[in-house]
């Protein structure tokens, strides 16, 4: 009864369907457009990001103001994509499920047109369409407008960037003057004022978030590496996060097909989208992502748009877009359906600039992020197996008959040990693969080579001016904080919280900064002190063997058994690499992902250059 999408003014059939869909409660331009549309009276602006519920803020009031026993078409929904106008035609269809007699047909380039004329034929009262196809339509003279009282331009800013101004021009002026105009767009550059100012008259509107600005849900980071690194960078992201679900940008067709297949070869669940692709191939690349049988979508911005995948943790620029405006929409496809996502930007020193342009035009500020070390990495996959083997579902009944010979096989070894070798089968592969990755962070003044290479330099060892970069064999795995932390060095170092800088929290290693003046007597106080019967090791950063503690961890075993991770996961295992990778049998030496020590520097600089126009218009 108290239903809020009821309360909001929508009947009892569709207020059914959405509940079926789960939707409880109306998202906020839900709320707020819902009843201004339902009023039908005006023409509408929606300042609106993807993926924050706007196909239901005006597909509910559209199924509301409808006349479903009248067999024509009443509404118009023009959008940019062939993936978004299926996506729409398929909400709306959920939307008026319980409807009786309600039609909706799907007009796009890439399939046969005969099937979408005979739908129209059949009687229908929504149309959603991409203005290439909806034209051709039009000009076979294939439907009537006549009675058309609502046209929703969807993603209005999308349909000018991709040169279909006068498709839209050409298809509204078949409809009739008094029709309702809805416009949507993510951004509100000038030329969406225009079709605003042209096709409207004195329209409400809604921005719904600020003007302009990315989804609240979305946090935006930089990384400043050398343009060589790029591609080295990439992967170092990818693996520092070992659940990522990722679309990954590029700017030509060309570097897509690059990056995708360096990644491929590297063992990485990837694949690439791209506008020379055939539809087909498209369909099919997406449907993966979709089923998350891929985890790194690599694509162009013609290619992504309207790509509606929800629980995407990730967007990755892997070169930031010609036009900035292009950002807003490259990091709408994270975020989704109020979850929240990491957009991130890989650059060189030369665009930061760039990165204070799309500052302002998302009203928002980005993290400056550094690459995590080779180590870092290590440990995080690390405890990535570990937490999955806390959590994996045991087969009682297929691994009983085992159970006596594994038991043997593990009869003298305490339960320490045994989770040792486990844990060391997998951490072995990762230091070995990253043993002597190199930072890969460069300095907004780097010209290029900075030569440092090696773990001391992949440490970040320089510090702020007057302090030294200390590092300590506790971190976060010891349970600390970085208060903890601050507070354990100045009880023990008899120094004051003031003498203490920067604090760098690792996960078994941390660093902090402490004055110059008082490093000696913190050495000096430090001597002999232990953590949970531990000794604590503090070093100057610059010049601490660290590799100690690395060398008595990769010393645990030498191989490691099983090949690179498999490329299509077909079977549902979606992640070919890393902690829980299937490993394929029989293919010594190999193992996570490139451990063939070729690409570990690699830049995606070869690859067939695929042919085509290039011709960003008229996918539809
Ligand atoms: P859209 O912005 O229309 O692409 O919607 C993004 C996602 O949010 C889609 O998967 C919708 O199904 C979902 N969604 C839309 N409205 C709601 C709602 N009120 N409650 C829950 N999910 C919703």
């Amino acid at each position: 009864m108290n239903n809020p999408f009821k309360l909001l003014g929508i009947s009892d059939d569709v207020v059914n369907a959405v509940t079926d869909l789960g939707f409880e409660n109306p998202t906020p331009i839900q709320e707020q457009a819902i009843p201004v549309l339902l009023e039908g009276s005006n023409d509408f602006v929606g300042l609106a990001q993807t993926g924050t519920g706007k196909t239901a803020a005006f597909g509910l009031p559209l199924i509301e103001l409808i006349d479903f026993k009248l067999n024509k078409p009443q509404a118009l929904i023009l959008c940019p994509t062939r993936e978004l106008c299926l996506q729409i035609a398929s909400d709306i269809k959920n939307y008026s499920k319980n409807i009786s007699g309600a039609s909706v047909v799907a007009v796009y380039g890439g399939a046969n047109i005969m099937q979408q004329l005979r739908e129209i034929r059949n009687g229908v009262q929504i149309v959603v369409a991409t203005p290439g196809r909806m034209l051709d339509i039009i000009g076979r003279k294939a439907i009537d407008f006549s009675s058309v009282k609502y046209v929703v331009l969807d993603e209005a800013d999308e349909m000018l960037n991709m040169g279909f101004q006068e498709d839209i021009n050409e298809i509204l002026s078949t409809t009739p003057d008094d029709k309702k105009t809805w416009l949507f767009s993510a951004t509100m550059p000038p030329e969406v004022r225009r079709i605003a100012k042209n096709y409207m008259d004195n329209p409400t509107e809604l921005t719904m978030g600020t003007k302009n600005t990315g989804n609240v849900n979305i946090e935006h980071e930089y990384y400043m590496v050398r343009a060589r690194d790029k591609y080295a960078a990439l992967k170092r992201i990818v693996d520092f996060n070992p659940e990522i679900f990722a679309v990954v940008f590029c700017k030509t067709k060309l570097d897509t097909q690059d990056v995708a297949e360096h990644l491929i070869k590297d063992g990485y669940n990837a694949d690439a989208l791209h506008g020379d692709l055939s539809q087909q191939q498209r369909d099919k690349v997406m449907q993966r992502f979709r089923d998350r049988n891929m985890q790194l979508l690599i694509a162009t911005d013609v290619a992504a748009r309207g790509i509606d995948v929800n629980n995407v943790t990730h967007v990755i620029n892997y070169s930031l877009p010609d036009e900035i405006e292009s950002y807003t929409h490259r990091s709408g496809r994270t975020g989704r359906a109020g979850k929240t996502g990491i957009s991130i930007c890989i650059i060189n020193s030369k665009e930061v600039g760039k990165i204070r342009q799309i500052e302002r035009i998302i009203g928002k500020q980005f993290t400056k992020a550094e690459l995590p070390t080779g180590f870092d990495v290590c440990e995080k996959q690390l405890f990535s197996l570990i937490h999955k083997v806390n959590n994996v579902e045991v087969n009682e009944s297929q691994i009983e008959q085992y159970i006596p010979r594994i038991m043997d096989e593990f009869g003298d070894l305490s339960k320490e040990d045994i989770i040792k070798r486990f844990a060391s089968l997998e951490f072995n592969r990762f230091l070995e693969y990253y043993k002597n990755a190199p930072d890969l962070n460069a300095s907004a003044d780097d010209r290029g080579e900075r030569g440092v290479r090696g773990e001391r330099g992949e440490r970040g060892s320089r510090s702020s001016e007057g302090y030294t970069r200390l590092f300590i064999n506790l971190g976060s795995v010891d349970d600390f904080t970085r208060g903890d932390l601050l507070s354990f060095v100045c009880n023990n170092g008899k120094i004051s919280g003031k003498n203490v800088g920067k604090i760098d929290l690792k996960g078994v290693y941390s660093f902090f900064e402490v004055e110059n003046e008082a490093v000696d007597s913190l050495f000096n106080n430090f001597k002999g002190i232990e953590f949970n019967n531990r000794g604590v090791r503090i070093e100057k950063s610059g010049d601490a063997p660290v590799s100690s503690e690395r060398g008595e961890r990769r010393s645990g075993g030498g191989g490691y058994g099983g090949g690179g991770g498999r490329r299509d996961g077909g079977s549902g295992e979606r992640r070919s690499y890393g902690g829980g990778g299937r490993r394929e049998g029989g293919n010594s030496g190999g193992g996570f992902r490139d451990f063939s020590g070729r690409s570990r520097d690699d830049k995606a600089g070869s690859g067939r250059r695929e042919g085509g126009s290039g011709d960003r218009r008229r996918r539809s």
